[in-house]
């Protein structure tokens, strides 16, 4: 079984699922997709997209405020480490820097950066990191504020292979979404030919990003597979092994409490 470590469940269209997040869920399981991430961008979006995660045993949730939002309300430390008491939460984020999509003066963003991996040490849970154009600087604030504590994932990893083992000895798996099925993605490939399995984790990141020979369409948690796939014949290994060991990772790393719907939703704010 396959977990899609890294979606967006509250932003699929589901036109094409007939309206239900439960068929998306089952067109996953039909691709033995069986776990899923559901990853918050943001707290306006938090309260119903853990309300997806409290309906569906197979869903998990985190908490926190993506790197390029802006104009929305900045959670404390306090306010993660609340909502991440809630038992479908099981990590902090995604967090991290985006020099790429956001300009000017970050000093916001990476205070922001160190407000969640804050919050991820005191409340003992893993950090989902986004970093793009930003890598060493990424490197050098989870360093500083000792986000090694915590541990975590950096999530769609797109850098090269001295960035993924420095991002390893910080004591972080490496998520690989669709980019690595793209033609143009040597480099990323390399990386993943060359990491021990057990740092190792899929994401689709749904419902951007989707892998080939879908690219360019919405994506969906059931193509958590064609990247396991696109993984297993780079490496030369069984597909089955790439998905025992990329769901091991994840349950070891997050530790998602299968609980089922009917809990009493948490006070919000
Ligand atoms: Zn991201
Ligand atoms: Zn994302």
């Amino acid at each position: 079984m396959l977990v899609d470590s890294h979606c967006h469940l509250d932003r699929l269209d589901l036109t094409p699922f007939g309206g239900s997040v439960d068929a998306v869920l089952a067109a996953a399981a039909a691709q033995d997709v069986g776990h899923f991430l559901c990853v918050c961008i943001n707290m306006e979006d938090f309260p119903p997209m853990l309300g997806i995660a409290e309906a569906h045993a197979e869903v998990s949730a985190s908490v926190g405020l993506h790197p390029n939002e802006r104009d929305c309300h900045e959670p404390d430390v306090a306010e993660l480490v609340m909502h991440a008491g809630h038992p479908k939460v099981v990590g902090i984020g995604e967090t991290g820097l985006d020099y790429f999509r956001s300009t000017g003066d970050l000093d916001w963003q990476r205070e922001r950066f160190r407000r969640h991996i804050a919050a991820a040490r005191k409340c003992g849970k893993p950090l989902i990191v986004h970093s793009r154009d930003a890598g060493e600087d990424t490197l050098k604030i989870l360093e500083e504020e000792r986000g090694g504590e915590a541990g975590g994932v950096m999530h769609c990893f797109i850098g090269d292979w001295d960035m993924a083992r420095r991002a390893m000895d910080l004591n972080f798996h490496i998520s690989f979404s669709g980019i690595v099925t793209f033609r143009s993605a040597r480099v990323l490939q390399e990386v993943a030919t060359r990491i021990p399995l057990e740092r190792m984790l899929v994401e689709t990141d749904c419902p951007y990003l989707a892998p080939v020979p879908h690219r360019g369409k919405p994506n969906q948690p059931a193509w958590t597979r064609l990247v396991a796939e696109f993984i297993a014949v780079l490496r030369g290994e069984n597909y089955e092994l790439v998905a025992q060991a990329t769901t091991a990772n994840f349950n070891a790393l997050f530790r998602p409490q299968i609980v089922s719907a009917a809990m009493d939703p948490l006070p919000l704010r």
